[in-house]
């Protein structure tokens, strides 16, 4: 074995990391940030940046901040900011006492703006937006230089400071970096620092009339927090210069941060801006960013994902240079692989009919002895109650069923899970509408689970539940919230034409054990042969809804091929 077959490659963020570390570089330190702003709920996109860059300093023995990016008042709110903790505690991740906020660092961006004027570096500008735009040129065409670009430093500061008080109304002026007009890269081109806005913003209140744009607060918010390796994705890759540009302009900075960027997590059938989450949320396209078919971290857990499964997703999805599209059915993946380790087995019964045992004593109720988990030697068993009617899913039965159908019909035996075999004898049909009512079978007593001498051999094990002792639920089945796999892809149509009408299905009177009545919420079952659940919040004792997690198997993918 060589060296490099000893241990699993690297990833290249890994790898950048590793030579730093190597190099003694900031010390050998790492020290990474997750950079939310709180303008929205997070979703499994923000999931991957944290698990990354916790991932990464806890792999390195380094630290991780959170941060928040709140250098727009106007969309940001305290409530996004407390969501964004709850995600990324109930992630598993921990900030310690790490919890800043760019607009700690207002006062200081201040003053260094105010230095970059002295120096000649920044200019305060009249100019119309519009014409602020259009006079930046195009990536083939150079830019112009403004009009106001050559002011005085003594008249900069003059307005500059009038602009941080107030004096003037909002968008009639910016402060903007004094870079290079003909610079190739567009960045460059006197990007704008500062805009005013009179707006209350959540932490600093009125005390700012002017706040700094992204490029101005995240690398110097980096360089103030000791961050040494910043993670962002790809679309910044251009400001890379910028942000380098800046710093370098206002100081030596040991550790000196690192932009480095990597390729953002899409996934198929999904929409992931926070823009468009929010538009299917007023538009009430879905119940609020925690319905369960959002991609929001707030759905994924009412769904009844697991933090482990959406961490091992992560992992999965690996890190990467190039934009790619990560298959829906990789999250599905994973967290069906997590609950087949941790999710007890139950009898649940989607579509009921009634199944009558007619040699079965009327009024006896046994009670069985059912493993709860057969993955999990730890998991014990459970009793579940057996009686003479039963309800079992209606598709499990077929009046003419075909050769390879082996379940219940006509002159059939079948074997109810934990209990006994059964033998179909009859059915009640109504002849109206062709629908089965009840289905008549006999048992054979000598067929108990467990202690069977019969030495009968049946191919079908089909789930049930006792009629008198069953609990009726309301169980809410989810399918993918778009039909197309590219829904923001379509330049000529809105995503939101490609809602899939069909996401979410009511089952009113399901059915399920008794045991289920102690479920608590986000607790997980798997209802066996059916797929995994989990009770939603909002049920109560009177009224248990569950949610259905994932399906057994990838059944989408049999679909799609079709
Ligand atoms: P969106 O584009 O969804 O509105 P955003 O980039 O504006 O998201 P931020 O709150 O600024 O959201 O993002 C916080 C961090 O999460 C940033 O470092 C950002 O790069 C990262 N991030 C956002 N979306 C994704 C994604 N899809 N994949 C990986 N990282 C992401
Ligand atoms: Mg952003």
């Amino acid at each position: 074995m060589n060296k490099q077959e000893e241990r699993p490659s690297l990833n290249f963020l890994e790898a950048i990391i590793e030579e730093d570390i190597n190099n003694g570089k900031n010390g050998g330190v790492v020290h990474t940030r997750f950079p939310p702003e709180p303008n929205g709920y997070l979703h499994i996109g923000h999931a991957k940046s944290i698990c990354l860059n916790f991932g990464l300093a806890e792999k390195y023995g380094g630290k991780t901040n959170l941060r928040f990016d709140d250098t727009n008042p106007v969309t940001e709110s305290t409530e996004y900011i407390n969501a964004i903790k709850d995600d990324v505690r109930w992630l598993g991740f921990d900030w310690e006492d790490r919890e800043f906020y760019a607009s700690d660092y207002f006062d200081q961006l201040y003053e260094w703006a105010v230095k970059l004027i002295k120096e000649g570096k920044a200019y305060v500008d009249d100019s119309p937006v519009e014409d602020i735009r259009r006079m930046r040129g195009t990536p083939t065409q150079p830019g112009e230089e403004s009009p106001y670009r050559n002011r005085s430093v003594e008249e900069n500061l003059k307005l500059f400071e009038g602009m941080k008080n107030g004096d003037f109304d909002e968008g009639s002026r910016v402060l903007r970096a004094k870079i290079d007009m003909t610079s190739t890269n567009m960045q460059l081109r006197d990007p704008v620092m500062y805009r005013i806005l009179q707006k209350e913003h959540h932490r600093t209140g009125d005390k700012w009339k002017i706040y700094p744009n992204y490029d101005w607060a995240h690398g110097q918010s980096d360089a103030l927090e000791s961050i040494t390796h910043s993670m962002c994705t790809l679309e910044f890759e251009i400001h890379r210069p910028l942000y380098n540009w800046f710093l370098d302009q206002i100081g030596d900075f040991d550790p000196r941060p690192r932009q480095i960027e990597f390729a953002r997590l899409n996934l198929s059938y999904t929409v992931m801006s926070k823009r468009k989450l929010l538009e299917l949320v007023n538009g009430e396209y879905v119940n609020g960013w925690d319905d369960p078919r959002m991609p929001t971290i707030l759905g994924l857990r009412r769904r009844g994902y697991t933090p482990e499964s959406i961490r091992n997703f992560a992992e999965r999805v690996g890190v990467a240079k190039r934009d790619n599209v990560i298959d829906l059915s990789l999250l599905e993946f994973c967290i069906r692989e997590d609950l087949n380790k941790r999710a007890p087995r139950v009898m649940g019964v989607l579509a009921p009919v009634k199944l009558i045992i007619t040699n079965y004593p009327e009024g006896q109720t046994e009670e069985l002895e059912v493993e709860n988990n057969p993955e999990d030697p730890e998991s014990g068993n459970r009793i579940v109650p057996f009686s003479r009617e039963l309800y079992i899913e209606r598709d499990d039965f077929m009046e003419e069923p075909p050769k390879k159908f082996f379940r219940l019909g006509p002159g059939r035996e079948v074997r109810l899970k934990g209990a006994y075999i059964v033998q179909c004898e009859d059915f009640k049909k109504n002849e109206e509408t062709g629908e089965i009512e009840e289905i008549y079978c006999t048992y054979d007593p000598q067929t108990k689970s467990g202690e069977d001498t019969s030495g009968k051999k049946v191919k079908g094990t089909m789930h049930w539940v006792s009629a008198e002792h069953a609990q009726k639920v309301e169980v809410r089945i989810y399918d993918r919230l778009f039909s197309d796999p590219d829904p923001a892809g379509h330049k000529e149509k809105d995503f939101k034409e490609f809602l899939n009408p069909d996401s979410l299905q009511i089952i009113k009177d399901a059915y399920v054990e008794p045991s289920l009545k102690e479920a608590k919420h986000l607790e997980h079952f798997q209802f066996m042969r059916k797929g995994y659940y989990s009770l939603d919040p909002d049920s109560t004792a009177e009224h248990l809804i569950f949610n259905q997690t994932v399906t057994l198997r990838d059944t989408w993918a049999k679909i799609n091929k079709k």
